[in-house]
Formats: structure tokens, sequence, C-alpha cells
């Protein structure tokens, strides 16, 4: 059976824990799970993928000056054809979304993102369409095929393993035009939303920038992440980033608290596969209301300074 390849992303150097349930999506029928790390260090990162069956850990040494997906992604391109791998799944997420289709292009690859179920034996994956109306079932045909799943759509389950580390060095194509001058933070907190198994999002309700405090304040003691409506980002409260829904991040964490936001059909499109939503609104006719499992009808200015405080009292 072909080994799976698996690009694995890091956060502050630990792997992140999203990639576990993307090991656990590829290791149906004792699959090999090949891990691809690309300039980090496999040192930490070989324990914990190890907990979650993969048995192989590409150890990729680029001569870039950091990240790169230029780079990277041909690094990580010639890795899977000197190994042998023809398949690869990597997380729809930020850095996801600028290696993945790269690879794709140099392997001559189909690629298909945010894919919420892959049938790796026929190449068969499922991902939502039209706001989540409707799940497209597509095949796809190749020689190799790469995939970006969904954070946080399979539960990680640990399948402890043994994994051999395997050195590949790659030397850039310097005629590349491609360089990276800056990195900034978008300014949108610690979390990426999407890996988030809470997140506290603001709307309209929220009023301005600086009330979004109120939001941070709470998720800090519950490890949570901080997302918004469109109405707030295109107010210029929080950088888009933040954004939940149609046109922002798809998100599918277990708990989702929609703070002073009405419910729009556009907002629901990413946020509706959570586990359990719970609103704060003043208008108990809000359609948020109607469409989630908790909800308590107040004025968010009341509920949230009692609610950091709650949170903080159980902290302590
Ligand atoms: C093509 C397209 C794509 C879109 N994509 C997205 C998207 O990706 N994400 C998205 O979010 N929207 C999207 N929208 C916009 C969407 O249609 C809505 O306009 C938006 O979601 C509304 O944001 P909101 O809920 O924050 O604001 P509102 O609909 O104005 O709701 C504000 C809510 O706050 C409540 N409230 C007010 N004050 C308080 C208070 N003190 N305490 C508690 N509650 C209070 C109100 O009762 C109200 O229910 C899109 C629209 C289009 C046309």
């Amino acid at each position: 059976m072909q080994p799976i390849g698996l690009l694995i992303e890091f956060k502050d150097g630990q792997v992140k824990p999203a990639n576990f349930g993307m090991a656990t999506a590829a290791r149906a029928d004792n699959r090999q799970l090949v891990a691809l790390v690309v300039d980090e260090s496999v040192g930490d990162a070989k324990a914990a993928l190890e907990a979650y069956g993969v048995t192989c850990v590409v150890d990729i040494r680029t001569d870039s000056n950091g990240w790169n997906p230029a780079v990277h992604a041909a690094a990580v391109a010639a890795a899977m054809q000197k190994i042998g791998i023809t398949t690869l799944i990597g997380l729809t997420s930020p850095a996801g979304r600028e290696l993945l289709p790269r690879v794709a292009a140099r392997l001559d690859a189909p690629l298909l993102m945010d894919c919420i179920d892959i049938d790796l034996d026929a190449h068969r994956v499922k991902t939502s369409q039209y706001s989540g109306k409707t799940i497209a079932a597509i095949a796809m045909t190749g020689t190799h095929f790469i995939y970006g799943l969904r954070a946080n759509v399979v539960a990680p389950v640990e399948a402890p393993a043994a994994a051999e580390i395997v050195d590949f060095s790659f030397a850039a194509d310097h005629g590349s035009a491609f360089e990276v001058i800056e990195t900034r933070s978008d300014g949108s907190g610690s979390q990426y939303l999407a890996e988030s198994d809470i997140i506290i999002s603001g709307g309209r309700g929220m009023k301005n920038a600086e009330n979004f405090k109120l939001l941070f304040d709470c998720a800090r003691h519950l490890n949570a992440a901080v997302g918004a409506s469109r109405v707030a980002v295109d107010n210029g409260w929080v950088p888009y980033a933040m954004q939940v829904g149609q046109t922002g991040v798809k998100v599918n964490p277990k708990v989702y608290m929609a703070v002073g936001i009405s419910g729009s059909i556009q907002h629901f499109a990413g946020m509706k596969t959570a586990k359990t939503i719970i609103a704060i609104n003043t208008d108990a006719n809000a359609a948020i209301m109607g469409n989630c499992d908790y909800y308590v009808v107040g004025d968010l200015f009341d509920i949230l300074p009692a609610l950091e405080a709650a949170l903080a009292s159980v902290n302590r």
C-alpha cells in the first residue's frame, strides 16, 4: 500500500494539534504515514507524531532563510518524488493554502482544499459548497493527489508507532523571483480560528474595536480564539483573518459562542457544524436564537464582564 504523506505544521516549535486529527484521518487500513517536516526541529515532533501512528519523519532542510512557500513547496515536491509518495494531505490553513497549491502545480497533481472527508483508496473527497447548503463528492484522477483537510473535522485518536527519521536536503533554485522580505502578525491573536476547540465571536453588537477586549478577556481563560462577523471586519474593528462565514474562515469547533451576532445565512455557513453553539443577544427573536443549543437573552455588556469574572474564579 502506498505511504501517505502528511505535511506537518508547527506553531512555536510544536506540532499543531490539528495535525493529529489529520494523521487519524489518514491512518485507516494501517497505511504507512510519512510526516514531512520542513525547516523545523524534528526532535520533539517525532514523539508527538509517533503517538498518532506516524512511522517515518522526513526531516527536510532547505537553504531558505525562514518561511518561503515557493522554496518549501519545491522541497516537499522533491521529497515526495524521492521517497515515492503520491498522496499528500495538509491542513486548509493559511500555510496550507500557500503550500499545497504550489506542491500540486509542481507535481501536475489535482488539488482539493477544505475537504471534510477523504477516501484515499477511491481518491474521492467531500467538501461543502454553496454556503454549506450542499456537500459535493468529488473524484480525482491522476498519478499524484494533494488534499487540504479542514481542521478539526476528525477527532485525534492515538495509535502509538515507532518512527524512523529520514534526512532530506534541498537546495533552492535561486533563479526564483520569490523572496520573503518581512513577516508580520495579522493581529488576530495567538490562535488560528479553524484549529481552535473554542471560539468566541463578536458582531455588530460589540459596537467598536475597543469592546472586543471583553471577548479576548473571556477567551484567555478558555484558551479560546476570538472570531467576528463580517460587519465587525468591514467596520475595521478587527482584521479579516478573524472573520467567520461564507467569505471568511470556516470553523468546526467544539464550542462556538456568538456574541451580538444575529445569525445571518452567510455567518452560519462558516460555523454551523460547531458541536455546541451558544448565543448572547438582546433580541430573543434573532435568527441565531433558533439555531443554537443555548442562548442568553441579555446585554453583552452586562454578560461578558460577569462571564469573565466567573471564569477567572474557576481558574484561580
Ligand atoms: C456575499 C456575502 C457574503 C457574506 N459573508 C459573510 C461572512 O463570511 N461572515 C459574516 O458574518 N457575514 C457575512 N456576510 C454579511 C451577512 O449577510 C450579515 O450582514 C452579517 O453576518 C451580520 O453581522 P452581525 O450579525 O454582526 O450584525 P447584525 O445582523 O446587525 O446583528 C447584530 C446583532 O447584535 C445584537 N445586539 C446588539 N446590541 C447588543 C448587545 N448590547 N448585547 C447583545 N446583543 C446585541 C442585535 O440584536 C443583533 O442580533 C456576507 C454577506 C454577503 C452578501
